[in-house]
This record gives C-alpha cells, sequence and structure tokens, in this order.
C-alpha cells in the first residue's frame, strides 16, 4: 500500500473507533474522575459489557436508544417503514440484553446501563453513576450467608 493509501486508511479506522467509543466517552470521564479503574468490552463477560469496574464487581452498559429499544424514549421507537426488516433486529437486541443482564447477574455482578439520551444530561448522569457505584451489590449466596450468620 502507498503511504497515502496507508494515511487514508487509519485515518477511517480512527474516525470508526471514535464513534464506536464515542457514546462511553462520558461515562468513562466520570469513572476515572471518581478514580475507578475499568475495563472495556470484556470480552470474557456476557454482553461484553461496555465498561467493566471488576474490583467492585460492577458493569455498565452505554445503550442506543435506537438499537436497544429505550422505553418510554422517543428515540426508542420502532420505526414505522419496513417493519418487516427492523421487528425481528430490534426484538434480538432486546432479548440478548436482557440475557446478557441475567448472566450477569447470576455470576455476581452489579449492573446498570445507561442510555444515550441520558449522556446529555451531565448531572443526573453523574448522580445515576454515583449512586450505582455505592450501592451495595450482594449476590443472593452472599446475602443469605450474611443473614445467616
Ligand atoms: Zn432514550
Amino acid at each position: 500500500m502507498s503511504n497515502r493509501k496507508v494515511e487514508i486508511r487509519s485515518r477511517i479506522m480512527r474516525s470508526v473507533r471514535s464513534t464506536n467509543t464515542g457514546p462511553e466517552r462520558r461515562v468513562r470521564e466520570i469513572l476515572s474522575g471518581m478514580g475507578y479503574r475499568y475495563r472495556l468490552h470484556c470480552p470474557s463477560l456476557p454482553g461484553k459489557p461496555d465498561v467493566s469496574i471488576s474490583s467492585i464487581r460492577k458493569v455498565i452498559f452505554v445503550h442506543g436508544c435506537f438499537w436497544h429499544q429505550h422505553p418510554r424514549c422517543s428515540k426508542g421507537r420502532r420505526p414505522k417503514s419496513n417493519l418487516r426488516y427492523w421487528s425481528p433486529k430490534l426484538r434480538r437486541n432486546v432479548k440478548r440484553d436482557r440475557n446478557s443482564v441475567r448472566l450477569l447477574k447470576r455470576m455476581g455482578w452489579d449492573v446498570l446501563i445507561v442510555w444515550q439520551c441520558e449522556l446529555k444530561k451531565s448531572d443526573r448522569l453523574h448522580a445515576k453513576l454515583q449512586k450505582f457505584l455505592n450501592r451495595k451489590a450482594l449476590s443472593k449466596r452472599r446475602a443469605a450467608n450474611s443473614a445467616s450468620a
């Protein structure tokens, strides 16, 4: 490949990467600000959560409202045309999400979903993250043990 082509290609790759990580950037900034160390898209966890913090066993998904069908959100509405194309796709996404959350919880992870439309309201997002990170997540077994102790 010529230098010129390599340059163009790497520019494209960069822009792809930045659009992929764009929505999570706000969340990551806040977490870093709080001093948390996290992992991105951990491949060994169900659903490859956007952010995982293994030290406190918490994961965060940053979901696009349309693709993940944010309930009661204007951006999460089903499209009006091409339903035969969209419906199964969207339904599959929602089902997969639900399944990932169930598996993660069973593994003792606490799960938070941040919707794309929430990223703009910085204060609220901050508060939501803080509340989530501070809450005690006891797995069922641990909860049962501590109750009997
Ligand atoms: Zn939304």
